[in-house]
């Protein structure tokens, strides 16, 4: 079967507009598997070595470390997988199969993509070292199920408007669009790693800000906001990877080929206002779904 066929079958069985929220409902329980997965399967292991380098370094060096491992396993790691595709010129699920790997310009992008990725890093290990409760950093008081939901829900809610509303300010406002924003739509046809590709402004105010503002509001437990970054930065990989296993319907990428739909993330926001648009493979593949 092919590829826009096969995500039709899987998420878009009730059209376009179910799409959008069947997403944005699956992505809610992904997230919480996710979550669960870490706090029952991993943390019992992990735990002695958490607590021994929070015991043994200052908050700001243990956060860091933290989100610096959610970012090299989440992004560089599931990022270099989800390049694979790419790298070796597969033009099977490509979502713009006319379009091909440039890869000079992504060796060109090499160092702004690892500078934003620490910056960004570093930015959140900041906001989350100094803005949660003292109570977040107790590895026995990690969150039960209802603190989770609650969790997760906001911050996937707070994520899709504010990223919504900032993104679109970067394409209406053209002088914003022209001294920040362009840079991050240079991949028209983006890969991967093109997610972190941007000006740095954009990635701590654009991109970070909104994934922290959630976990900050619900005063979250480190795991729970950790998690959340780590899940993140997975998804936005995947979404920029240019192949139909992209779990947005094409979306964002859609986004890069046309500039002017889709400045969110579920697309919610993007049916509010009129500029939710999957791409052409997508929607005639969910008709016949
Ligand atoms: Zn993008
Ligand atoms: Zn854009």
């Amino acid at each position: 079967m092919a590829g826009p066929q096969l995500t039709a079958k899987l998420f878009s069985r009730h059209g376009a507009v179910w799409a959008t929220f069947g997403h944005a409902g699956a992505s809610l329980v992904g997230m919480l598997l996710v979550q669960r997965v870490f706090l029952d399967m991993l943390l019992p292991h992990l735990l002695p070595a958490l607590e021994a380098m929070f015991a043994s370094s200052s908050r700001f060096m243990a956060v860091s470390n933290l989100c610096g491992l959610a970012g090299a396993i989440g992004f560089w790691g599931f990022g270099s997988i989800f390049a694979v595709p790419a790298l070796v010129g597969c033009k099977r699920w490509k979502i713009q199969p006319l379009r091909s790997l440039d890869r000079r310009m992504l060796l060109q992008s090499l160092p702004l993509m690892l500078f934003n990725s620490a910056a960004g890093g570093i930015f959140a290990a900041v906001l989350l070292t100094w803005g949660l409760p003292d109570v977040a950093f107790d590895w026995h008081e990690c969150p039960g199920v209802g603190t989770l939901v609650r969790d997760t829900a906001v911050f996937m809610l707070v994520n899709e408007v504010l990223f919504f509303y900032m993104h679109r300010f970067l394409h209406v406002n053209k002088r914003a669009y022209q001294t920040i924003h362009k840079v991050h739509h240079k991949w028209t046809a983006p890969i991967s790693f093109a997610a972190v590709y941007a000006h740095p402004l954009e990635v701590l105010f654009g991109n970070a800000l909104p994934l922290l503002v959630g976990p900050l509001l619900c005063r979250s437990h480190i795991s729970t906001a950790t998690v959340w970054l780590f899940a993140y930065q997975v998804h936005t990989t995947c979404t920029h990877s240019g192949f139909w296993f992209c779990d947005d319907n094409g979306m964002h990428d859609e986004h890069h080929a046309k500039f002017n739909v889709n400045f969110g993330v579920h697309g919610i926001m993007d049916h509010l206002y009129g500029t939710f648009k999957l791409p052409e493979a997508s929607v005639t593949a969910a008709k016949q779904a």
